[in-house]
């Protein structure tokens, strides 16, 4: 698996290279004894990728701390190049990528710095939001977000599918907003731009007498999609992230929808990059902690549509690397909002997502997954047979539950 992969990308590397003097041929291309086609996806990013171009990460490992506990902890910096980065993927091993932030960034995992206290879930608001979640315009925005060729973040489709996305968010405030919630709330949708291709979407709702010292709630999900085999090539990503993509945006769609009024601001979070190791997430919470932000708390979905045939339907929450104080209280909204049962999971060694960048920021993130780590759509992630109808297991009412809990934590965080 891995040295198919690495001769692979080698491929398309001496490919690119050989391309940037000549026009791309639209058919086979035979290098190395691997033969693939250019797929008319009318992307320049494969001919101007650079897979020599230098990277510096970090990846994860577990180590036991001698007392029988497993840490997570971030390795010292390397520099390797794209193709190693994306070799390294393949194989299954994370990381962080700081080139664009500074050499010693995130030199471990917290401890997490303002220790917030979550109550017991009380609003009152929740409730009435729910009944306007809609599974069919979750259906529609899925169909459209997955036939962008590839959302991987160096790639022309990878932008387009970011501004799709910003669109439909104005589209949704165009719809909604009334003179009322204007009066009371700054509406503010941000195309969030970093040093590559892809945007991130970022969502603000914060209530016009708040000030800059209030707590921020944050819900997000990554807005990339990979092919692991190439990033180049075919990639809808319907669960890997498409799933949490969706999840958020309807989040959003209903609480503006209601008419919901934050007491403390609010935002929805969709971010570029995750699959590159962390980007986008990693750059916005690093300015919000240089900011000097502070951030209630932070709630991730990705992978929400997966419900694996023989295992029961749950909402798994991720232990390692998140909040436990926020994590337990994961666990009351499910109990309070929603009718199927959560159940504590971990990422093995090598795996993470955008969640990590708030705790090495040093803010209280939780993570929730479509079920246990061993009931997760590995099967079709990364590949080009991620999409909403390969398999029954894709349930759009999956999906929507967990659409519920990110209103639950969205409201129930900000209505204080
Ligand atoms: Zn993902």
């Amino acid at each position: 698996m891995f040295s198919k992969h690495a001769s692979f990308l080698l491929s398309a590397s001496i490919l690119a290279l050989t391309l940037g003097a000549s026009a791309i041929p639209s058919s086979i291309v035979e290098s190395n004894q691997v033969s693939f086609s250019l797929l008319p996806n009318n992307d320049n990013g494969l001919k101007e990728f650079d897979f020599d171009a230098s990277r510096l990460v970090r990846f994860f490992s577990d180590t036991d701390n001698g007392k029988g506990v497993v840490d997570r902890i971030l390795e010292a910096p390397v520099w390797v190049t794209e193709r190693e980065k994306l070799d390294a993927k393949s194989a299954g091993r994370g990381y962080i990528d700081i080139t664009d932030l500074y050499p010693d960034f995130g030199h471990k995992f917290g401890p997490t710095g303002a220790q917030h206290v979550y109550h017991p879930p009380n609003s009152s608001a929740v409730s009435k939001i729910l009944p306007l979640l809609s599974s069919e315009v979750q259906r529609t925005n899925s169909e459209i977000f997955t036939t962008f060729h590839t959302r991987y973040y160096n790639s022309d489709t990878g932008h387009a599918s970011s501004r799709w996305l910003y669109e439909r968010a104005l589209n949704y405030t165009d719809e909604y907003d009334t003179t009322a919630l204007r009066a009371a709330v700054r509406i503010e949708l941000v195309l969030q731009q970093h040093a590559f291709k892809q945007e991130s979407v970022i969502i603000r709702l914060t209530p016009r007498n708040s000030s800059s010292a209030d707590a921020v709630t944050i819900i997000g999900a990554h807005c990339d999609s990979i092919n692991d085999e190439n990033p180049f090539f075919r990639s809808p990503g319907a669960d890997d992230d498409g799933s949490g993509t969706i999840t958020v945006l309807e989040a959003f769609r209903g609480i503006l929808r209601s008419g919901y009024i934050p007491t403390s601001p609010l935002e929805f979070h969709f971010y570029a990059g995750e699959e590159g190791g962390l980007l986008g997430s990693l750059d916005i919470s690093d300015g919000y902690k240089k900011a000097g932000k502070n951030v209630r708390g932070m709630m991730e979905f990705d992978m929400t549509a997966w419900i694996a045939a023989g295992r029961q339907e749950e909402i798994g929450i991720v232990m390692n690397q998140a909040d436990p104080a926020l994590s337990e209280y994961t666990k009351l909204l499910i109990e309070k909002h929603l009718d199927i049962p959560w159940v504590e999971t971990k990422y093995p060694g090598r795996a993470g997502s955008d969640y990590m960048s708030w705790t090495i920021a040093g803010y209280q993130s939780a993570h929730v997954l479509e079920g246990a780590w061993e009931g997760v759509n590995f099967r079709n992630h990364h590949q080009a047979t991620d999409t909403i109808d390969v398999s029954p297991e894709f349930s759009f009412d999956h999906v929507l539950r967990f659409t519920k809990l990110a209103v639950a934590f969205a409201v129930e965080l900000s209505d204080y």
